[in-house]
């Protein structure tokens, strides 16, 4: 049995209450938002496991909610949407909802879906903590060091700071897949309100010392949308 919390952001009181019973039967623990400022202060102040947030709410929209959302935490959020939503649903999954699901829905798949995606995550934070190895790179996030290996075999620590650091593991994270400014800022740099050309002097510096090290050509520039890591 689980004791996680999930926060039902609904203004629809037969559907929260449906949900709820549904939750409690599966072990959940759940509380209740009819709009999307009480779910902000409820998210806030009880860090759920995970978020259900209707698309269309009275007063700020649940867009509008998932961003305020993800500009403060890492909540994995569900979308309730309908399905005439289809662009909403789209920009909510571009903004970083994990899922989404469309009314009318089955109460049990909701919860499949809640299980799935909270297994997601904890695979992802345990892999969060895993080596990662992009060729002659290795990063250990744990302890914060990035080391290349030479043509010997030998292995030198880089020496980053800790923008640089968290940009590099960011990437290697995701091999090959396309970051934008605005992606590596938001992750990257979440206390700042940097510009792109913050990122992109970042990276630079970074581009230098992998290349001193021996590693030139690992960061590439994707015109016009961002950078990406290359192995060869
Ligand atoms: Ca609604």
């Amino acid at each position: 049995m689980s004791s996680q919390s999930i926060l039902i952001v609904e203004d629809e009181l037969e559907i929260a209450e449906i949900l709820q019973l549904y939750l409690q039967q599966d072990g959940f623990q759940s509380i209740h938002a009819s709009d999307g400022r009480v779910g902000l202060q409820l998210a806030r102040r009880v860090d759920p496991a995970l978020i259900l947030l209707d698309i269309r709410l009275p007063g700020q929209n649940g867009i509008d909610v998932l961003q305020s959302l993800r500009a403060e935490g890492e909540w994995p959020v569900i979308m309730l949407t309908a399905l005439t939503d289809e662009v909403n649903t789209l920009l909510a999954l571009r903004l970083g909802a994990d899922d989404y699901i469309t009314k009318p829905f089955k109460p049990a798949e909701v919860i499949a879906r809640i299980h799935a995606v909270l297994r997601r995550v904890r695979h992802s934070t345990r892999e969060e903590s895993q080596h990662l190895q992009i060729g002659a790179l290795r990063i250990d996030p744990e302890m914060h060091l990035a080391m290349v290996r030479d043509e010997q075999g030998q292995e030198r620590e880089l020496t980053l700071t800790l923008t640089e650091f968290r940009l590099l593991a960011k990437m290697a994270r995701q091999p090959r897949r396309c970051f934008s400014r605005n992606e590596l800022i938001e992750s990257c740099m979440p206390e700042s309100d940097a510009l792109d050309r913050v990122v992109d002097s970042h990276l630079s510096k970074l581009r230098k010392k992998l290349q001193l090290a021996g590693c030139g050509d690992l960061i590439e520039t994707v015109r016009g949308v961002g950078y990406r890591l290359c192995s060869e």
